[in-house]
């Protein structure tokens, strides 16, 4: 299972929180962050990111 994490250089546009089918990204002052317990592993947030802050890894 594949499991998305904002942790490199968020610049809080937003683009991800609308793009997120779950609403499982909230965006706070340190940036946007995914509830894990919502997210479907779906991958739109990643795809979503001009700035290349979310990391997908392997569980
Ligand atoms: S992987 Fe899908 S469900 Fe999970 S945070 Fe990203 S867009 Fe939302
Ligand atoms: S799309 Fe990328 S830069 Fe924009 S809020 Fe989401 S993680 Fe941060």
């Amino acid at each position: 299972m594949k499991k998305y994490v904002i942790d490199r250089g968020c610049k809080a546009c937003d683009a991800c929180y609308w793009a997120c089918p779950k609403k499982a990204i909230y965006v706070d002052q340190q940036g946007a962050h995914i509830e894990q317990e919502k997210c479907v592993h779906c991958g739109i947030c990643y795809e979503s990111c001009a700035n290349e802050a979310i990391s997908v890894y392997e569980e």
